[in-house]
């Protein structure tokens, strides 16, 4: 491919105007901070770019660079961001509840972790009123199958492959994906096929894929289970939206067997799918146990477990306990994200600003050879690319390329998938029609110049 100096300056799409200029940047170099980076912290992950970016500021959708240069942020910190990067009134909840008191723990009492813990239960439904807080999603999820497992009295779990749901001994277990499993000793876990409508050998037949997990029931454990765990639109996995009619089923094949229904609503809740608050709520189900994180403090380290005051009875006089869960600065802010987002509509604005979006995208699939598959909901989108739309063939090497270029003219998005070649479009809901339009042209030229 040309550098994009050589090409048709002209040719490449404009940001959008953005009001706002970052503060001089006094910090040291990016070329400082990779050296120390790389000596002194973990090689467990790897950098989006070849030239990692050194951001910042952030602004709403946009983040900026060392430079001052502005991108749009089309990944939102991995599906994280949901208000904005430092929304006003966010930040002013951290800093309020910061001046008066950092640090307490849910051995004391404290008005922003009741009242957040309030505010999440209304956005529930049925009896799922008992929230417990944690610090990340993969606690969440732990907690939440270690509360299966008492309250079952079963310690076989269902998870589906090529699902993502944490990296602790439990949920590294239930993840499916062996570029995110080391070498744990995952004990009654059972992975069920992935009901994944563009790969998966039923298609979109959700019932077919269903019967996959009863099969699992009936041959893998005694005839009963602890409970099952799913997203409900796998993120990591590459934007995956499960087939139609498939949770209905197998929610009632695990409660059959005795088990809990699980909904790890990590990159799917807060409204991000745009049609509903949760994920699983578009599959007309209702689970036992609810898992958040990401979304639910703009960034903040914060998880949730919500439950059913039955469920939550497993705990009863158990020390189930950890220092920062309930910290009252990520509630105070958690509680500020979810007036945010009620006050801005931004659900609402995911759902137009998403339909618009994918339909855009859908149109430049029939522009380029190389996209072959445009899904999600709301705004968690997904692009898989393949280089031969008939064998589905990973584009590995192009996907990464298309990356680079994009960042270059100015747009950040996510990679994810088994194979590394889906584009994963998960901004801050704030995102507007003119960014849709601004990172399909970017798309398109990057694309065009392949
Ligand atoms: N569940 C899902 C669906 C996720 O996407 C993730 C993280 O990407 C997790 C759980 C784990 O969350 P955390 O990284 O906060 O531990």
């Amino acid at each position: 491919a040309l550098p994009l100096e050589q090409n048709n300056e002209s040719l490449i799409p404009k940001m959008p105007q953005f009001d706002y200029t970052p503060p001089p940047y006094t910090g040291p170099p990016s070329s400082e901070i990779l050296k120390k980076r790389l000596r002194y912290l973990s090689p467990s992950f790897f950098h989006l770019y070849t030239h990692p970016l050194n951001l910042v500021d952030g602004k709403m959708q946009y983040l900026f660079d060392e430079n001052g240069r502005r991108y749009l942020d089309a990944f939102g910190g991995i599906a994280t961001v949901c208000c904005g990067h430092c929304h006003p009134d966010v930040v002013e909840a951290i800093v309020n509840q910061t001046n008066r008191l950092q640090h307490s723990t849910i051995l004391y009492l404290n008005a922003a972790v009741a009242e957040f813990a309030e505010a999440l239960a209304s956005k529930m439904p049925g009896d799922l009123k008992v929230v417990f807080f944690t610090n990340s999603g993969t606690e969440a999820n732990e907690l939440a199958l270690m509360m299966a497992r008492l309250y079952s009295g079963s310690h076989d779990i269902v998870s589906i492959r090529n699902g993502y749901h944490g990296n602790a001994a439990a949920t590294m277990g239930a993840t499916a994906q062996c570029n995110y499993k080391f070498n744990v000793v995952q004990t009654g876990i059972h992975h069920a096929l992935n009901p994944d409508q563009y790969r998966g050998v039923f298609g979109s037949d959700g019932s077919k894929y269903a019967k996959d997990v009863e099969d699992l029931i009936a041959y893998g454990t005694c005839g009963r289970v602890g409970g099952f765990i799913a997203e409900a639109i796998q993120g990591v996995g590459g934007i995956l939206e499960l087939a139609p009619g498939y949770l209905p089923s197998v929610y009632s094949s695990i409660r059959k067997a005795g088990g809990l229904c699980i909904a790890d609503e990590v990159q799917s809740g807060f409204g991000r799918t745009g049609s509903h608050f949760w994920g699983f709520e578009a599959h007309g189900v209702v689970p036992d146990i609810v898992t958040m994180a990401k979304g639910i403090g703009n960034g903040l380290p914060l998880g949730a477990v919500v439950t059913t005051p039955e469920i939550a009875k497993v705990l009863t006089y158990r020390c189930y306990f950890n220092t920062f869960g309930g910290n009252p600065v990520s509630t105070a802010g958690g509680l500020a994200v979810l007036r945010v987002l009620e006050k801005e509509k931004l659900q609402e604005n995911a759902f137009a600003v998403g339909s618009y979006l994918k339909e855009r995208l859908t149109s430049l699939k029939e522009k380029h050879e190389i996209i072959g598959d445009v899904r999600g909901r709301g705004l968690m989108l997904g692009i898989e690319l393949v280089t031969d739309r008939e064998l589905k063939t990973p584009a590995k090497a192009e996907t990464v390329h298309i990356m680079e270029q994009m960042k270059e003219m100015g747009v950040l998005i996510g990679k994810g998938g088994f194979h590394g070649n889906v584009f994963r479009i998960t901004p801050p809901l704030c995102f507007t029609k003119e960014d849709a339009d601004f990172l399909v042209g970017v798309m398109d030229y990057a694309m065009l110049k392949l």
